[in-house]
C-alpha cells in the first residue's frame, strides 16, 4: 500500500519512509502518549537512561559500535555528552568545587598566602567554574589528537574517530562525576575532599584506560600507559593554554 510521509511528504510502500525514516504514523491516543513516556525510561535501547549504564560500562565498545557503524541502536552520543557535561557544571557551580578543591590544597600545604595571591586565585576559580563546560568540551579533541597520534595511526583510526572515542570517554567520566560531586557535598572534612579529588583523577585514568582497551582491543597494561601518555601531554598544553587564556580574560576583564 502507498503511503505519503506526514514528516516530510515522500511518497513511499511500507511501515518506514524510505526518505526521512519516520515509522507510519497514527493520531495520538492516551495509550501512545503513555507508552512514549514509559519508553523513554525502560526501553532496552536508544533510551537515555540504558545509554547512560552503557557509557559507564562500555565507553569503548560503544565508540567502536559508532565508528563501525552500528548507530541506529543508540541514543545521540553527542548529544548525551552536551547534557552530561551541563549537568555537571551545574553540580560544580552550585557547589563550588574547583574553590574547595583549591582552599583545601593550600590548607594542606601550608603555604603562608598573601590575601592578594588567595584573591587572584578565587577570581580563577570562579572562572574555571563557570567556563566548565566549555573546557570539559575543548579537551576533548585534543586528548583525541594524542590519542590518535599514540594509537590511531598505527590501527588505521582517524582523528575524527578518536573524537568520537575521546566524546565516549568523557560522556563516561562525567556521568561517573555526578556521584564524586555528590559525595563531595556531603563530605564534611578536609580528608575526605582530598580522597575525593584523587579519585576524580583515577575516573579519567580509568575511563581512558578502560577506552583504549576496548576500542583499540590493547592489554591492560598498554591501555594504561597510553592512557598516562595521553593525559601527561594533554596535561602540559592544558596547562599552558589554561594560563594564556586566564590572562587574557583579566586583561580584558580590568
Ligand atoms: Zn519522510
Amino acid at each position: 500500500m502507498h503511503q505519503t510521509c506526514l514528516n516530510c511528504s515522500t511518497h513511499y510502500k511500507g511501515h518506514f519512509c524510505n526518505n526521512c525514516g519516520q515509522k507510519e504514523t497514527h493520531r495520538y491516543t492516551v495509550a501512545h502518549v503513555f507508552h512514549e513516556l514509559v519508553h523513554v525510561f525502560t526501553h532496552a535501547d536508544k533510551g537515555i537512561f540504558s545509554f547512560a549504564w552503557n557509557i559507564i560500562k562500555k565507553p569503548g565498545i560503544v565508540a567502536l559500535d559508532l565508528t563501525e557503524g552500528r548507530r541506529k541502536r543508540y541514543f545521540n552520543l553527542f548529544q548525551y555528552l552536551l547534557i552530561i557535561v551541563g549537568i555537571t557544571t551545574f553540580l560544580v557551580t552550585q557547589t563550588h568545587l574547583i574553590e574547595r578543591t583549591l582552599v583545601t590544597m593550600n590548607k594542606g600545604t601550608g603555604a603562608a598566602q598573601s590575601s592578594e595571591l588567595v584573591k587572584l586565585q578565587q577570581s580563577v576559580a570562579a572562572f574555571l567554574q563557570k567556563y566548565n563546560n566549555i573546557f570539559q568540551l575543548i579537551l576533548i579533541p585534543l586528548f583525541a589528537f594524542f590519542s590518535w597520534l599514540f594509537i590511531g595511526r598505527g590501527k588505521k583510526r582517524n582523528y575524527a574517530e578518536n573524537i568520537v572515542l575521546h566524546a565516549a570517554s568523557s560522556a563516561q567520566s562525567n556521568t561517573l562525576a555526578i556521584v564524586t560531586s555528590l559525595l563531595m557535598i556531603v563530605s564534611t572534612t578536609d580528608t575526605h575532599f582530598v580522597i575525593l579529588s584523587f579519585v576524580s583523577l583515577f575516573v579519567i585514568l580509568y575511563t581512558f584506560t578502560i577506552s583504549y582497551r576496548q576500542f583499540y582491543q590493547l592489554s591492560w597494561i598498554k591501555s594504561i600507559l597510553f592512557a598516562i601518555a595521553v593525559l601527561a601531554c594533554s596535561y602540559i598544553i592544558q596547562t599552558f593554554t589554561t594560563a594564556v587564556s586566564v590572562v587574557i580574560y583579566f586583561l580584558l576583564n580590568r
